[in-house]
């Protein structure tokens, strides 16, 4: 297989706004600072695995 494209939701909703492209390191969890269209702001977003 090659690319994985793991959606991130929004920390504090529960939306998933994002997918992204994870390389290696399966075992660490992707956080990242993104706007959340629900929350109406910047919010942290999370692998939701
Ligand atoms: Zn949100």
């Amino acid at each position: 297989m090659g690319k994985q494209k793991e959606p991130l939701a929004c920390s504090v909703c529960g939306r998933r706004n994002y997918s992204v492209p994870i390389s290696g390191k399966p075992d660490q969890r992707l956080t990242l600072n993104k706007f959340c269209k629900q929350c109406g702001r910047v919010t942290v977003h999370q692998q939701t695995r």
